[in-house]
């Protein structure tokens, strides 16, 4: 196994610096460097471009990022026993890494970073999906960034690239395939981190469309498919009573039928239904 930088082994790094795994904070550390590098191919040609991380821990992925030829990383991680190790990993990349110290949640890290960007996390599955949904759902698209390169329980990521009559279709699938090609590009076991989580993991690829697939408000289409989803088994007449008084006469422009379900709905009927909806 190469080395991909002179810095020392994740495992050393993590007994230097007494990083022992902590579960409140969601932590399973990936400590083959040459599965990060891996990763960071993932996400495209990083040359000419600035990285977020989000959740950077013992800096696996991110030097990983490095190696790839980012021009900069801005990681941002909530742990503070990480910011020792990560500061080596500057040190030894000179201006191309800046750490933020702090919860990804609150911070907005655009100050700080220069298009072109990409995104890249391996983060705990429920701050990876609100991040996700955020950044899927700015009011006007194109986004900050060209794509996201993300970590997530397999099932989450089969979430993600669902289609219409699976079961694990609903609003990820819509939210992410409305504005982006999503892809599953990796599959990892358990095995692979440290501690090893209960479940199989998947990297998941989303590269950003230059406009959505279709014309939709994104607030509409968001409020339309949350309440789709939100009653799945329901007809859509039922589910989406609360959307708006004469929603039978909107699913009917829309070119749906008041007694089809959420899950038989593709993309596209979403977003005539969200038009539709729109309509004064
Ligand atoms: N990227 C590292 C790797 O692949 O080995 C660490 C992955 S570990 C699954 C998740 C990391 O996200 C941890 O370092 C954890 O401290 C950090 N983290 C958890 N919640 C966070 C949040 N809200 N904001 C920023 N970092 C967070």
């Amino acid at each position: 196994m190469g080395a991909i930088d002179d810095l020392p082994p994740l495992r050393e790094v993590i007994r230097t610096h007494d990083l022992q795994a902590r579960k409140s904070m969601g932590q399973n550390f990936l400590l083959d460097l040459n599965l990060t590098a891996k990763i960071a191919r993932q996400a495209g040609d990083l040359t000419g471009c600035d990285v977020l991380e989000i959740g950077p821990g013992p800096g696996g992925l991110t030097r990983g990022l490095l190696s790839e030829g980012a021009r900069h990383v801005l990681a941002i991680e909530k742990d503070a026993r990480c910011l020792p190790a990560l500061s080596e990993v500057a040190a030894a990349y000179p201006g191309r890494l800046t750490v933020l110290e702090g919860d990804a949640l609150d911070i907005d890290p655009l100050a700080h970073l220069t298009p072109p960007i990409r995104v890249a996390a391996n983060l705990p599955y429920n701050v990876g999906t609100e991040l996700l949904v955020r950044w899927l759902t700015p009011q006007d698209w194109p986004p900050f960034w060209q794509s996201l390169t993300l970590m997530f329980q397999r099932e989450v990521a089969e979430r993600i690239v669902a289609g219409p009559g699976s079961k694990t279709y609903g609003r990820l699938a819509i939210l992410a395939q409305w504005r982006a090609d999503a892809r599953i590009v990796l599959q990892l076991p358990p095995e692979a981190f440290t501690p090893p989580p209960k479940v199989s993991s998947s990297v998941v690829h989303l590269q950003a469309l230059p406009k959505p697939r279709f014309e939709a408000d994104a607030a509409v289409l968001s409020r339309v498919v949350a309440a789709a989803f939100n009653q799945r088994r329901k007809m859509l007449r039922a589910a989406l009573k609360g959307v708006a008084p004469d929603i039978e006469d909107r699913l009917i422009a829309a070119g749906l039928s008041p007694t089809d379900r959420a899950e038989q709905i593709p993309l596209e009927g979403f977003c005539a239904l969200a038009r539709a909806v729109a309509q004064t």
